[in-house]
């Protein structure tokens, strides 16, 4: 846990969570907010909170920024009609809390409000990205930490507000996708008792596990077929990659949310140890890069303006898919 302003934005400490909870007890009203296109555990970690700030009498809203929609298999969370449009996000919120963010970046329109609460000392970012650079005036940022959501159990001890199942059913959420279903390496035993705690609330886990993994529409389907045929694999940079286009996007009438666990096919191949999925969107390339073995794809998505993890990361980069991929190419050829 980091307290303030570490080099690096690694050094943490305990005594962050203790802050955030001292914030969050003497403010009226929380404003929450996640990372710009959220998954399981930015959305999962920040309802949760909600739930139980709502169910602790305290006022609490939760937000994220535009384009403000959820990709189909989140759509099951709890707390999804109990969410504020970024444009109804207080320009001066009394405490703001980040989740899973670890830029200010990342919170597109939202992040100038970020950048004043912070200067009023009233930024609390829960977070889990060793690359977080700190940017809140609290930081619970534990980079040992499996998801976001675990960062959250701990905060909601702290305040002495004990779980109910709508919460559980967010922070398993945030769990079972940022551990792989319990197959990545961050999954450690304490993933697991918190595991254990979540269940003890009745969740339904293979419902919920279908939604999240499994279950896709035939159409999204057809685009998987269509981009596993153009797939490259670059024998001896071990890199496999595929994109989708905006055409790919309009003629299978997919978005591009849906799109989100491309990647995890992708990176099924036992040639690759880096594996890429490229998107057109309005805002540029997106980016996905997943790793299996030493290379740092994180380092790499740093270098190119985004961030992550070792072995997950991501960037979103102007130019055209040949392009970002060359560049992507350059990256690994010069040792990632
Ligand atoms: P994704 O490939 O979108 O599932 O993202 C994988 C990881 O990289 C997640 O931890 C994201 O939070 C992170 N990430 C993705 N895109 C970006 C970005 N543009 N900037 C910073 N981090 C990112
Ligand atoms: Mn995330
Ligand atoms: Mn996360």
């Amino acid at each position: 846990m980091s307290s303030s302003q570490p080099e690096g934005g690694q050094a943490c400490v305990s005594s962050a969570i203790a802050d955030a909870a001292r914030l969050i007890a003497d403010a009226a009203k929380l404003s929450l907010a996640c990372h710009v296109s959220p998954d399981g555990d930015a959305l999962g970690s920040m309802l949760a909170l909600h739930h139980l700030a709502l169910a602790n009498g305290k006022a609490s809203l939760a937000s994220w920024p535009e384009p403000f929609v959820v990709a189909p298999h989140y759509l099951f969370l709890p707390g999804l009609d109990l969410v504020t449009k970024p444009a109804d996000f207080p320009s001066d919120p009394e405490v703001m809390i980040t989740f899973d963010c670890g830029s200010v970046g990342r919170l597109g329109e939202l992040g100038p409000i970020a950048e004043r609460s912070q200067r009023a000392g009233r930024l609390i970012v829960l977070d889990h990205h060793a690359s977080n650079d700190c940017y809140g005036s609290v930081n619970c940022v534990d980079p040992a930490a499996a998801a976001t959501a675990v960062v959250v159990r701990r905060l909601a001890t702290e305040l002495g507000w004990p779980l109910n199942r709508d919460a559980a059913m967010c922070l398993y959420t945030g769990l079972v996708t940022d551990t792989g279903r319990f197959q990545y390496n961050n999954t450690t035993p304490a993933v697991f008792a918190l595991a254990e705690e979540l269940s003890t609330f009745d969740l339904p886990i293979s419902d919920m596990s279908r939604q999240l993994f499994e279950e896709h529409r035939f159409a999204y389907l057809k685009l998987v077929a269509s981009c596993l045929e153009r797939a490259e694999l670059d024998v001896d940079l071990r890199f496999v990659a595929t994109w989708v286009t905006e055409e790919d996007f309009r003629r299978f009438d997919v978005s591009i949310e849906e799109t989100e666990g491309l990647i995890d096919l992708v990176r099924r191949s036992a040639e690759a140890e880096v594996s890429c999925v490229l998107k057109e969107s309005p805002e540029g390339i997106r980016v996905s890069l997943r790793a299996v073995a030493e290379t740092d794809v994180g380092a790499i998505a740093t270098r190119f303006g985004g961030g992550g993890h070792r072995f997950a990361a991501g960037f979103t980069s102007p130019g055209t898919v040949a392009e970002v991929l060359a560049q992507i190419r350059g990256a690994l050829v010069a040792g990632g």
